[in-house]
């Protein structure tokens, strides 16, 4: 059986890559299309054998990649970038066959992001600076000192944009890195990996391996030579990460679930309201801050949701390869199931359908808006990560403040309003890491980003990036300097 393998006319190559070689593993697991469910290839299967060789590679790079002057580290950088930009058609299809989020959106929107992601974080490096300043007369340095081997763990959400967000600060900071995608979108992490090489990345500064987290994760994350550990996924596998990493105190960065708010107020613009609540379907609802809480003023509800089910009923499903497609298909057939429970457990306790609420042929599942829904109720409470949506209606500011935060979550939420005076004071409110005003999704790298409670531990973007991945350090040095006892 060949090692590569071609998915929409792309070459990539289905092993490991440790330590600048490509590895393969004894097993295989099949890498299938949500699109329409074929087998992309089979993929090296990584077990704990291979985790540690990418440890160990990372271990061997890190002297050398950490004492490389930084304009040298952001020149790389800005060429994997350079890299990236050369391929985005080829980097495009292949994330949208193997993850079945939109090709339209992949090519004009997340591979440049990409691209951007390193250009970003190598040009904030040469930034990246704190001024000396005295203490009766001492002089304090702070440095940014490079942390050490860090394993970086993503999802299949938006496998390459989340991935990058993490090595691109990773490398930028000096730190060498081991990567492992998530099993159902692994191909992407393939192609940065020859990417970083071409662009001249020495071996073992990035290292990929793949497999199931099950399997391989407590590896990487046990092991004493790991640094830093920076995850995105699910709140489960977080607290599983947490205690594996407990023993050597490896420092953490969590990015997880969200439960999000809309909050839509009778003074808003209510077709700018029914846009930001319609844009929650995007990618089919697999988006982390997704704002799947719809909560509208009582006095509007009957208008709002005239309009959301007119625009909703416009949306086209279907494959995501073509230009014209709204929404495709969910990422797996065992989170379209996932995706079904939580919509019948809701039926069955009394919410209401809206629009949707069933499977449609192949992997795909109908947009969906439930109404009449308690706030204890599971709908309300757990994150679905699929196409639908629950509303619920409020009667005052301090209503709607109390629901949006009576969940367990805190990643973002989104207001709708025409009343400056209330956005300030609703947002100072919200407990969340992210909150828009009549926005949704738009993100600056220079501005935090991540999650309170269960939604996360940490910020990533601008410097509180570099905060995570470096040890920093002050050195004070007396007044006299060399000669204090001249
Ligand atoms: P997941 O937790 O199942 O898997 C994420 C990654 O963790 C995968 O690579 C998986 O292989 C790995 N993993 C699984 N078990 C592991 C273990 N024991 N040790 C180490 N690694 C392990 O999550 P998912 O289903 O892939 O992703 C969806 C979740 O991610 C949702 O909850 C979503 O909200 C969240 N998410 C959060 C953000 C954010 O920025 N806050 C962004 C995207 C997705």
């Amino acid at each position: 059986m060949s090692d590569l393998i071609t998915v929409a006319g792309v070459s990539v190559d289905t092993r490991h890559w440790i330590g600048g070689q490509r590895v393969a593993s004894a097993d295989t697991f099949a890498d299938l299309s949500p699109i329409d469910g074929s087998v992309l290839g089979e993929i090296a299967r990584g077990t704990p054998a291979e985790a540690g060789a990418a440890v160990a590679a990372a271990k061997a790079a890190f002297p050398s990649w950490a004492a490389t002057p930084r304009a040298e580290r952001a020149r790389i950088l800005h060429a994997i970038a350079d890299g990236v930009e050369k391929r985005i058609e080829e980097l495009a299809i292949v994330e949208t066959t193997d993850n079945g989020a939109l090709l339209r959106s992949h090519r004009r929107g997340v591979m440049p992001r990409v691209a951007h992601n390193f250009r970003f974080f190598a040009d904030w490096l040469l930034k990246l600076d704190h001024e000396d300043f005295e203490t009766r007369g001492h002089t304090n340095h702070v440095s940014w000192d490079p942390a050490g081997p860090s394993v970086l763990i993503t999802p299949w959400n938006a496998p390459l944009m989340l991935a990058t967000w993490k090595v691109a600060p990773a490398l930028a900071a000096g730190n060498t890195v081991v990567l492992k995608p998530a099993e159902w979108s692994p191909l992407t992490a393939s192609l940065l990996a020859d990417i970083a090489a071409q662009a001249g990345l020495p071996a073992g500064v990035l290292n990929v391996v793949q497999g199931y987290g099950a399997e391989i994760g407590d590896a990487l994350t046990s092991h004493p030579d790991v640094r830093r550990i920076s995850f995105t996924g699910s709140v489960p596998t977080a607290r599983r990460i947490a205690a594996s990493a407990a023993p050597n105190l490896t420092p953490l960065s969590l990015e997880l679930g969200g439960k999000s708010p809309l909050l839509v107020f009778a003074d808003a613009d209510l077709d700018l309201a029914v846009d930001l609540a319609v844009e929650q379907y995007d990618n089919a609802g697999q988006v982390c801050l997704a704002a799947t809480r719809i909560l509208v003023e009582e006095s509007v509800a009957e208008e709002f949701t005239r309009r959301f089910v007119e625009k909703a009923a416009r949306l086209k499903q279907g494959d995501p390869r073509e230009e014209a497609t709204d929404i495709g298909p969910s990422i797996h057939s065992r989170q379209l199931e996932k995706i079904d429970g939580f919509v019948r457990r809701a039926v069955e306790t009394g919410a209401r359908v809206v629009i949707g609420g069933y499977r449609k042929e192949g992997q795909y599942y109908a947009p969906t808006l439930l109404t009449d829904v308690a706030q204890a109720s599971e709908i309300v409470q757990e994150e679905v990560f699929g196409p639908v949506l629950t509303l619920q209606t409020f009667a005052t500011e301090e209503e709607a403040v109390h629901l949006a935060n009576d969940t367990r979550f805190g990643l973002a939420a989104t207001l709708a309003t025409g009343d400056h005076e209330r956005a300030e004071r609703v947002s100072a409110q919200l407990v969340a890491g992210t909150a828009w005003v009549n926005c949704f999704f738009v993100r600056d790298l220079q501005a935090p980003f991540g999650g309170s409670r269960l939604s996360g531990v940490g910020r990533e973007g601008g410097t509180w990036s570099f905060d995570f991945y470096c040890d920093l350090k002050n050195t004070v040095t007396a007044p006299n300097g060399w000669n204090n006892h001249g």
